[in-house]
């Protein structure tokens, strides 16, 4: 099970969020204190964050600098999220704490990784999240039941070049397509993280607690894993457990959705009941 952390408000000092406070999500990486299935979260992290000013990559006007142009995705942002992420353990990665120490973010997802036994293969950076594409950053905390003979059944109906590209062979990388895919069809972040919850359920069922920001706003699930939130002077954190014992920490139920997009004013965190029916968390 991993733990996972997205923030979206004014910019703020990445260590605020990631290693300075008491149960950071250094320390969660090998002392969890809401994590119930796994130890250790060892096995790779990331952090992907939107930087303080939009950056516009020389080469051309309105062009992400390392994401491609995919027209899947409409016109591609005039600013990208950077990412660092690693294959091991969180707290052996000098360059995550330098990161964390100097730069200021008004976005970020960082995530650290317990693989799933029966992830074969996906012992890699490339497993470890947050996962990104265009202005999209994700992550997955969680297990789909059943993997990977499962895994045919979620991958109903997506294009078998998106497949052949999958950028890991775990079950999180495989949710990540199907997001990705019903984003790139229309869908709201609301409605596509809805679906992947019911494709999930309806293919076995499983654990997905799933984080998803685009710099602005975070979608999350709650699905068999721990998830709390908590404000920030103009900005809110969504995570897997506390990262300190301050009382504003808010719990979300177990089969919720959660939305914000904290510039929306007082009311920018909207939980809601996924209308699907009670998870099934093998
Ligand atoms: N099943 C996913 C993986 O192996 C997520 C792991 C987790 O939540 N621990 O990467």
């Amino acid at each position: 099970m991993c733990r996972h952390l997205a923030y979206v408000g004014p910019p703020i000092r990445m260590g605020e969020l990631l290693t300075d406070p008491p149960f950071s999500l250094v320390r969660q990486s090998w002392a969890p204190r809401r994590q119930q299935h796994g130890v250790v979260n060892a096995d790779g992290f990331g952090v992907g964050w939107y930087p303080e000013r939009p950056f516009v990559d020389p080469s051309g006007p309105g062009r992400a600098p390392d994401t491609g142009p995919d027209p899947r995705l409409g016109p591609a942002p005039d600013t990208g999220p950077a990412r660092h992420r690693g294959a091991g353990p969180v707290w052996a990665d000098e360059t995550f704490t330098e990161l964390s120490r100097v730069i200021h973010t008004r976005a970020l997802l960082a995530a650290v990784r317990s693989a799933t036994v029966g992830m074969v293969g996906g012992q890699s950076v490339a497993a470890a999240a947050p996962f990104r594409r265009g202005p999209w950053l994700f992550s997955h905390n969680g297990a789909v039941g059943g993997w990977p003979a499962t895994a045919s059944r979620l991958a109903w109906g997506l294009d078998p070049g998106v497949l052949a590209t999958l950028e890991a062979p775990t079950d999180s990388a495989l949710l990540w397509a199907l997001t990705l895919d019903l984003l790139a069809r229309g869908k709201a972040p609301r409605a596509a993280l809805t679906e992947v919850i019911a494709r999930i359920q309806d293919a076995g069922g499983g654990r997905a607690t799933m984080l998803l920001t685009d710099g602005r706003s975070i979608t999350a699930t709650a699905w068999g894993t721990s998830l709390c939130w908590r404000r920030l002077p103009g900005g809110v954190v969504v995570a897997s457990e506390p990262y300190d014992d301050h009382p504003d920490w808010v719990e979300v139920a177990d089969g919720s959705l959660l939305t914000t997009q904290p510039t929306d004013g007082a009311d920018d965190v909207v939980v809601e009941p996924l209308p699907i029916s009670p998870g099934v968390h093998p």
